[in-house]
């Protein structure tokens, strides 16, 4: 081997190293640019539902991949919900996009007045029942005093939270035949004539508050939370009836803080949730949940049990569009 084969041969084995160790190093950058991407990816495509501890109430609080948030409930007439929302919004976050309040009922509308004072909001929605209570004439005066939009939901209706990371919310529950048939009906009555109809529509709606609520299906991908404020049975089943297998959802809020009115045996096998999560206050006087109720969940369903009131904090879940996660 001559002098100049020899150079040739070693400057071709030293390129060849050269050239596989970079090749190598190539291939490491490649995967950690990858993981790091598939990383990021993740964090910032993440829905978040939390169910603050309100005591005896419901507010949940839900922010979307691209920061649109959306408060549904706002607890009693006191500063628990505010304070829950100060303690997983950063001090500088001052505003929730969207305000919903499912029913009139004071444990479910009484301390949005207060949140609002806090939190920019653009727009309340509610189920358009009125009330005569003096939480939801306060709350709707400061609704129009401050200017913020207001809309009535019906069935069919949604609400776009993130429309390029397809999360919103599907509104299942009033529908318009509900309203049509029941409340308008009854309303119109009691404009033509008063005296006994006017009395039957106080107690028809004194009564059947719970059943106003609105229900909501959040939807990210794959995910689906059903959220039925107080609704009960009797519309529980009218879901089952009109939604059947779409019900099906990873995480139930079950029905009027785990009322034994609520969480049917039909609906529960039709949610079929991983999670059913229960907002109520530590001993609360109405004894939610009621022990028939966290027996048919465990009978009817294989469903993680998530307590507001014995855990003492909220409950923080996690969507990724696939899994739910705690
Ligand atoms: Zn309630």
């Amino acid at each position: 081997m001559n002098i100049s084969k020899l150079y040739h041969t070693l400057t071709n084995q030293i390129s060849d190293k050269v050239r596989h160790l970079f090749l190598a190093s190539f291939i490491v950058l490649m995967m950690h640019m990858f993981v790091y991407i598939h990383v990021q990816g993740l964090d910032t495509a993440l829905t978040e539902i939390t169910f603050l501890n309100v005591g005896q109430g419901d507010s949940i609080y839900v922010t979307a991949p691209n920061g649109n948030s959306i408060l549904i409930d706002g607890g009693q007439d006191n500063n628990l919900a505010r304070t829950e929302l100060g303690n997983i919004k950063s001090f500088f976050d001052s505003k929730i996009d969207v305000i919903l309040g499912t029913h009139p009922d004071a444990d479910h509308i009484g301390g949005i007045s207060k949140i609002m004072k806090r939190y920019k909001t653009s727009m309340y929605l509610d189920p358009g029942f009125p009330s005569n209570t003096d939480v939801y004439k306060n709350l709707m005066s400061d609704i129009k005093s401050e200017n913020i939009p207001y809309r009535i939901l019906r069935r069919g209706m949604r609400i776009v939270l993130d429309e390029a990371h397809n999360v919103s919310l599907k509104v299942l529950y009033p529908s318009e035949e509900y309203v049509l048939e029941r409340y308008t009906a009854c309303v119109e009555k009691n404009n033509l004539k008063k005296s006994k109809r006017k009395e039957n529509c106080k107690k028809y709606f004194s009564v059947d508050t719970n059943d106003m609520s609105v229900v909501l299906q959040l939807e990210y991908k794959e995910n689906k939370v059903l959220l039925t404020g107080d609704a009960s049975v009797s519309v529980e089943n009218f879901l089952v009836t009109e939604y059947g297998r779409d019900l099906k959802s990873d995480v139930l809020k079950l029905g009027h803080h785990g009322s034994k009115t609520s969480s049917g045996e039909e609906f529960l096998k039709s949610v079929y949730p991983e999670f059913a999560i229960v907002s109520a206050g530590f001993k609360n006087r109405y004894g939610h949940p009621h022990k028939e109720v966290l027996d048919r969940v465990l009978k009817f369903t294989k469903a993680r049990v998530l307590r507001t009131d014995t855990s003492g904090e909220h409950v923080t879940l996690t969507l990724d569009g696939t899994h739910v996660s705690k």
